[in-house]
């Protein structure tokens, strides 16, 4: 059986068996094995997640950002892309978020955290602690990124990208200069996407130990607070997928329109097929080459601009990914009955933009972001156990809008380009 199908079952599993018993949570003997056989489980599942976090964020976002600095040659088509990246994740998140607020998804629960969770007395802490803005913005730069990433898990991981972000824009001014020397890219740049890919096979290994960490963490749940999960488990599905229809339809749409001077209906009839394709493979990286025949194809975009935008957007644009966290973690805190600040709901925001850039376009690959932004506002990693067992619709979905994203950048930085697409008619018949 796949795994998202022993995932979702697991989840039915743990949610129906822990329902059932509820009644006897008292039980003594019931009350160990929860406590002694089932936590365990589910917790060395997060924490063997958890230890891969800080060398693949720094790794992952280094890489992003350099592949999206290095194309000079290619006269502010990079700066264009990375600019359109910012916005329209930008724009993603906002929708999320706004949408996370105003139907309240997870209000209809209240989970307690587990005890002597480390997020709530972040959260606390946090929230005492409440600063003036120049002082958040003068700590979002590390003046040791070492002792950054030592904190990283405890909130401490903005400072920690925002490092890798400068450092990413400072190895992709070097490998102009030196590439050629080194054959290609830096040794740098590959001993990176090694650490990277070594971190993505970590999790893989979690993931061996995810359907029973699942049915731990769901039935666990299940067994303490009953039923009422699973209805606003629903509701957190709906509000995704209505975000990711919202930023589908009416932000891409409008950008096509007004900025690229396409018929947004034209293109988006045009793209069905690598709709139909992200969708079933849940991976915007399998989808690529798709992507690049129908823009070439298909929307007949510049080549040599849609070979660039989409082979750095398969890997560091992912608007629904960004969308998809900032709700998530929206989400939980209301689960978790957690009141987020207006500051901590901007840093979630902000993080989820950042994570969407490092974020391996693979099934899944955002789960290791979202437990870490979950985890900067105090939020019990134990959530995620409750989100893994709907991921898989959910990430198929998003990445559809992700691979959508990274073919309208394409569009608006060639309309931009070339000039060419001056109605919305003419554009769609082009
Ligand atoms: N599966 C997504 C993609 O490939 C990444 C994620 O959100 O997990 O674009």
């Amino acid at each position: 059986m796949k795994l998202h199908n022993r995932l979702a079952l697991a989840l039915l599993l743990g949610v129906a068996l822990g329902a059932l018993l509820h009644p006897y949570a008292e039980s003594p003997a019931l009350a160990a094995v929860s406590t002694h056989v089932l936590r365990p489980i589910g917790q060395i599942f997060l924490r063997t997640i958890f230890m891969i976090v800080v060398p693949m964020v720094f790794s992952a976002l280094v890489i992003g950002v350099y592949q999206l600095g290095r194309g000079h040659d290619l006269s502010g088509v990079a700066g264009r892309t990375l600019g359109y990246t910012f916005l329209l994740s930008g724009a993603s998140v906002a929708i999320g978020v706004a949408l996370v607020n105003l139907l309240r998804p997870g209000a209809g629960v209240q989970l307690a955290a587990p005890a002597g969770s480390p997020g709530v007395e972040t959260l606390q802490q946090n929230a005492a602690a409440a600063r003036p803005l120049s002082d958040i913005l003068i700590e979002l730069v590390p003046r040791n990124p070492l002792e950054s990433a030592v904190r990283a898990l405890d909130g401490e991981m903005l400072p920690l990208m925002v490092f890798a972000v400068v450092f990413g824009v400072a190895v992709s001014r070097l490998s102009a200069a030196r590439a050629a020397d080194e054959g290609g890219d830096l040794l740098l740049v590959r001993v990176l996407e090694q650490i990277f890919d070594a971190c993505m096979r970590i999790v893989h290994f979690a993931m061996i130990l995810a359907p029973v960490a699942v049915f731990a963490i769901v039935f666990n749940t299940a067994f303490t607070f009953g039923t009422g999960i699973l209805a606003t488990l629903l509701f957190y599905v709906v509000t995704v997928v209505g975000g990711l229809l919202l930023q589908q339809v009416v932000v891409y749409g409008a950008f096509l329109w007004a900025v690229a001077r396409r018929s947004p209906l034209e293109f988006f009839r045009n793209c069905r097929e690598v709709y139909l394709y992200a969708f079933s493979t849940a991976s915007s990286n399998a989808t690529l080459p798709l992507s690049l025949d129908v823009a070439e194809r298909k929307l007949r975009l510049p080549p040599e601009i849609s070979r660039f935008v989409l082979t750095v957007g398969s890997t560091a644009n992912q608007n629904g990914t960004a969308l998809f966290e900032g709700v998530t973690v929206l989400f939980l805190a209301q689960v978790y009955g957690l009141d987020l600040t207006v500051g901590q709901q901007v840093r979630v925001m902000v993080m989820s933009i950042i994570a969407g850039i490092g974020t391996a376009g693979v099934p899944g690959g955002s789960l290791p972001m979202v437990m870490i932004v979950a985890q900067s506002v105090g939020i019990p990693a134990e959530g995620m156990g409750l989100i893994l067992g709907v991921d898989r619709f959910l990430d198929m979905c998003r990445t559809m809008v992700n691979v959508s994203g990274d073919l309208v950048i394409a569009a608006l930085v060639s309309g931009r380009e070339t000039g060419a697409h001056s109605s919305p008619a003419t554009a769609s018949s082009s």
